[in-house]
């Protein structure tokens, strides 16, 4: 396959250490929970490429949405000019979010839909005369990207704060506020620190990327009423959490809070376009309008509200209509607990937890994750172990007997780790 060789000496992989990267296995395409590479071997896909895929690959609806779209027009710039697909996306994205979330500002990536929220939660105090609240309170275990504004709310460790001290603005990472001596230094932390604060900032129920940790929904009602009574804007980061992952459609309906700010990326467009979504109050937006054109948002990336992706997130929410997702999402959850727990006997294993359509087996320590990887997938299946976890977060679409696969290689895997 010369295209993989000659293209290997010049792509840059993320998160790799490039001189010993293994040689990625080239795909030929996709179908529904599956993989098939180029060789021919199919694999079950655990992961749906980063939990993107939450109605299978190559659903024919979403394929059907964005055809038609590239045919009437790709992309018109959101400037002076206006498409169809994402006004009426973002009607839609407002009328699935609680309270007044009623103002949908889009951009292509996770990380700037984080970026756009912390610049909406700071110009905010700004255009209302306050000065020097500049700081996001982040958590740890936290993750919100890999820009340099959002590594800055990451963990300190993912988002390697020590390496880029100079570069990265600071702001405090405290424990999440889960039991009596976190609530306590929480609540001792904002007494001290609020007036520097503009925001919060938290994954609801699930830090993902950061190990997927979970926690209640009491921690968020900490939340909401920690930025009620210090007037900080409460920015639910809901990239990871969105569209089913946690058996709701959002995260928060869990716990009855509704925040200021919410964003949206990942499952947005169903894994078919980069396409992310932030989404703010009106009270928030109204802090924006003035006579002044200094007082505007001010961010606005060439690709903004992309109208392939647009139609693509459109024909995705569709699908949440028309088909049973969250019924899905439910069975999945159902199957993973009584599949996954034989593995919390196995030696190895100090965990074993799931949310939704998320199943984590978190062991004592992973010695040989490259090595693990391998054997995941001599049994035929996509599941990339990172830190301490294998995990899975397969399409919502994925059938029993597919999930079964996933669970079984998992399980015979790690009984001989
Ligand atoms: C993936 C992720 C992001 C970053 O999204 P990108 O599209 O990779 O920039 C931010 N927040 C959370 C919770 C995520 O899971």
């Amino acid at each position: 396959m010369t295209w993989l060789e000659e293209g290997w000496r010049h792509v840059w992989l993320p998160y790799a250490q490039m001189q010993t990267a293994p040689l990625p296995m080239p795909v030929a395409r996709t179908q529904g929970a599956r993989i098939i590479l180029e060789d021919g071997r199919e694999l079950i896909d655990g992961i749906a490429s980063w939990w993107t895929a939450c109605h299978g690959y190559n659903h024919p609806h979403i394929s059907e949405a964005v055809a038609k779209q590239l045919e009437a027009m790709p992309h018109v710039m959101f400037g002076g000019l206006a498409h169809e697909p994402a006004y009426r996306l973002s009607t839609r994205l407002a009328a699935l979010m609680p309270g007044d979330l009623n103002r949908v500002f889009f951009t292509d990536s996770g990380s700037v839909a984080v970026e756009v929220a912390i610049k909406i939660a700071v110009q905010s105090r700004l255009n209302q005369g306050v000065r020097g609240r500049t700081k996001i309170l982040a958590f740890s275990g936290g993750y919100h990207g890999d820009t340099i504004g959002t590594m800055a709310i990451c963990d300190p460790e993912e988002g390697m704060h020590s390496l880029f001290t100079g570069l990265l603005p600071e702001n405090p990472v405290v424990p999440l506020p889960k039991d009596a001596a976190s609530v306590a230094s929480f609540e001792a932390f904002l007494e001290r620190e609020h007036k520097n604060l503009a925001a919060i900032i938290v994954e609801p129920l699930v830090q993902g990327a950061g190990g997927m940790v979970f926690h209640g929904p009491e921690v968020l009602q900490r939340l909401r009423a920690a930025a009620d009574h210090y007037g900080l804007t409460l920015i639910f980061d809901e990239i990871f959490t969105g569209f089913g992952r946690t058996g709701t459609m959002f995260a928060f309906e869990q716990a009855r809070v509704v925040p200021d700010i919410v964003t949206l990326s990942k499952a947005l467009t169903g894994g078919t376009s980069p396409l992310a979504a932030t989404i703010a109050t009106d009270r928030l937006f109204e802090t924006f309008l003035s006579d002044s054109p200094m007082t505007a948002l001010m961010h606005g990336p060439t690709y903004m509200a992309h109208a392939l992706g647009c139609a693509a997130a459109n024909a995705a929410l569709d699908l949440f209509e028309t088909e049973p997702r969250l019924t899905q999402a439910a069975a999945i959850s159902a199957q993973l607990a009584r599949e996954l727990e034989p593995c919390r006997s196995l030696p190895g294993v100090k965990d074993v937890r799931v949310m939704g359509a998320i199943g984590v087996v978190q062991m004592h320590n992973i010695k040989d994750p490259p090595g693990l990887r391998q054997k995941l997938l001599k049994e035929g299946v996509w599941i990339r172990p990172f830190r301490d976890i294998v995990y899975l977060t397969p399409a919502l679409t994925i059938t029993p007997e597919e999930l079964s696969r996933l669970t079984g290689a998992m399980q015979t895997v790690l009984a001989k780790e």
